[in-house]
């Protein structure tokens, strides 16, 4: 990234802290440690130094079980640990963040108001909406004997990953005449005011969509200072390669192993 986060002047000093007390599992020779709480902490240390081991199987694993495992004690007020590691957040390449943060069924809601056709047909996991060239993927994968698949773009739907009979409904977003696979282009910056502004969205949904302003507000997507949807990010992968294309990379995404 080439922003940079501006360093404050006084730093708070930290007032509650948590102590793990003789973590001894595996590489851990005994150690005590003291982080501070509310604060963002990096462990650090050579590979093999049981950094995983300590936060992972020690403190992560002590806080939930509610008892020292791996070390003596632990010293701590009472708080729920999250654990957020590289594990995929979803086991299907079809997935993206479009359908984790449930955004895409407010698209597919407003598409189908719109058209009225069904609310599956704006969908390319479905017989209804998918390109049936390459079922939805956008790419067609070529699966080499002793090397990683290769993915060629759709030459039907050129990676737009619907049929040509969704791909032909556009819909009037203020200004704009988009289809849904238009629509998934947009940056979260433009996207937001059309769904906002929309007549065929519920307030509810409206008020839904505003979840998607996370996507950019913790630097997920980035795009030369704009923030794009990165909903086809399947197909980005594949773009990635041939062109320059700075789109994200959910890490540990199981189509990026
Ligand atoms: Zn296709």
């Amino acid at each position: 990234m080439r922003e940079r986060v501006k360093l404050p002047e006084i730093r708070p000093i930290p007032e509650n802290f948590l102590k793990i007390v003789g973590a001894h599992l595996r590489n851990l020779k005994n150690i005590d440690i003291t982080i501070p709480l509310e604060r963002f902490t990096v462990i650090s240390g050579l590979s093999g130094s049981g950094k995983t081991t300590l936060v992972k199987d020690v403190l992560v694993e002590s806080l939930l079980k509610k008892h020292p495992i791996g070390c003596k004690n632990i010293e701590v007020p009472s708080i729920k640990p999250v654990l957020v590691d590289q594990d995929p957040i979803g086991r299907n390449p079809r997935s993206n963040p479009a359908t984790y943060t449930k955004l895409s069924d407010i698209i597919r809601n407003s598409y189908s108001k719109a058209t009225g056709l069904s609310i599956s047909h704006f969908s390319f996991n479905t017989e209804e909406g998918a390109c049936p060239t390459c079922k939805g993927m956008g790419a067609i994968e070529t699966k080499m004997r002793y090397l990683p698949s290769t993915w060629i773009t759709c030459s039907d739907c050129d990676g737009e990953r619907f049929s040509d009979q969704i791909l032909s409904k556009k819909v009037a977003f203020g200004e704009f005449d988009l289809s849904v696979s238009d629509f998934y282009k947009l940056s979260v910056e433009d996207a937001l005011p059309l769904l906002s502004n929309s007549k065929y969205l519920s307030q509810n949904d409206k008020n839904k969509a505003k979840r998607i302003v996370w996507i950019k507000d913790i630097g997920i997507v980035k795009d030369n200072g704009s923030c794009k949807m990165p909903f086809q990010k399947t197909i980005l992968r594949i773009k990635q390669k041939k062109i320059n294309i700075k789109g994200i990379a959910i890490p540990g995404d199981p189509i990026h192993k």
